[in-house]
């Protein structure tokens, strides 16, 4: 068995990866690839609690290949991570109904980020079962593969919150089972959008993708917004909060480069111009090693799909053993085997 501790985390395949999921979660994900032994679902049983229409359902098959070949191309690699398909795993099923048991609506009720999703999805006040259950799911995805640490973003946290608690329910009522996972919190927690209004989300129109080229990102960074009062570039302007600076601090790594622009930009010495063109700049080779690993599994037909096959078997046999042990403890009835099979 692995001394390593595991790593369970991933995205609901609603469309492309942002660079707000990138500092979030997947940097960490790259970053932790060696040390941990990791596990990144394609989370499409999470879209049904919004989006549970046949339609949107088919809509999801591009989706999945484009969410496995955007992690690919961040640098996950498939020698090393599992990534696979949430609804192909049976026993996350399973384990959400047993943790449905062991916690309450009024907790759910609580959870901040269900009534935003709910909005969203222009709910109003009508909120189905399975998305009041969209943590408890998660648990399950979580716990399945006995994961210690989930990288996320800020937003995510308190959906990690209910995992740990339905863990400690489940250990408490049945003995040790689960570790107690921790989140984990990208460098900057929550990335906002070109348009400075809302963090960066790919259903609001604020995003650079991770598989948008130059002239796109060169594109969005003009037209990102800045601070509103400078309307001249001889007036001294604000750093603090101000996307172009926020993205220059994530992005570029050239500190010099960066410092020197704050400090004209507060007392009026650089133009906007300036400013987003060396983020441009620095976001093009930020994404260079992205578009080539994208170029080289794209050239390659059916790896992608290869990749999440390999992957959701490796964690269906990791699901087999957890519910084994699952059931052991809670001591549900074994069926007799028949006289003669084994
Ligand atoms: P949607 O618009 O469908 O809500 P999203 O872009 O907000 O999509 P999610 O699927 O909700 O993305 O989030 C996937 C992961 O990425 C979560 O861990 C989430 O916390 C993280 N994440 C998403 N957007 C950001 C952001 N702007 N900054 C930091 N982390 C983010
Ligand atoms: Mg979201």
């Amino acid at each position: 068995m692995s001394a390593k501790k595991r790593i369970l985390t991933g995205d609901r395949p609603t469309g492309k990866l942002h660079l707000g999921h990138y500092v979030g979660s997947v940097a960490n994900r790259v970053r932790l690839q060696d040390q941990y032994e990791c596990f990144f679902i394609v989370a499409d049983l999470h879209t049904l609690t919004t989006k549970p229409e046949k339609e949107h359902i088919t809509a999801l098959h591009q989706n999945i290949h484009d969410l496995v070949l955007d992690n690919l191309s961040a640098g996950i690699d498939p020698e090393k991570s599992v990534i696979f398909l949430q609804s192909g795993v049976s026993e996350t099923y399973e384990l959400n109904l047993i943790f449905e048991m062991l916690t309450t609506v009024n907790r759910l009720e609580r959870v901040p980020s269900l009534k935003d999703m709910a909005a969203a999805a222009q709910m109003g006040e009508v909120m189905p079962f399975g998305l009041l259950g969209y943590p408890v799911l998660q648990a399950a995805d979580i716990l399945l593969p006995r994961a210690h640490l989930v990288p996320v973003g800020k937003d995510n946290e308190s959906h990690i919150e209910v995992t740990r608690e339905i863990a400690r329910r489940f250990n408490y009522l049945y003995g040790e089972v689960f570790p107690i996972p921790e989140a984990l919190i990208g460098d900057v927690p929550s990335l906002i959008g070109v348009d400075g209004q809302a963090k960066m989300s790919k259903s609001l129109n604020n995003a650079i993708f991770l598989s948008d080229d130059e002239e796109t990102v060169n594109q969005k960074v003009r037209g990102m917004f800045t601070d509103p009062n400078r309307i001249r570039a001889d007036i001294p302007g604000r750093v603090e909060g101000n996307p172009v600076f926020i993205y220059h601090d994530a992005f570029n790594p050239n500190v010099e480069e960066v410092n020197d622009l704050k400090e004209r930009y507060l007392v009026g010495k650089v133009g906007d111009v300036e400013v987003k063109r060396k983020l441009a700049k620095a976001l093009n080779d930020f994404l260079t090693p992205f578009r080539e690993r994208r170029a080289y599994y794209e050239s390659k037909p059916g790896l992608v799909e290869e990749v999440l096959v390999t992957g959701t078997e490796r964690m269906r046999a990791e699901a087999a053993e957890t519910m084994g042990q699952v059931r052991e403890a809670m001591g549900l009835y074994r069926l007799p085997v028949r006289v003669g099979q084994s």
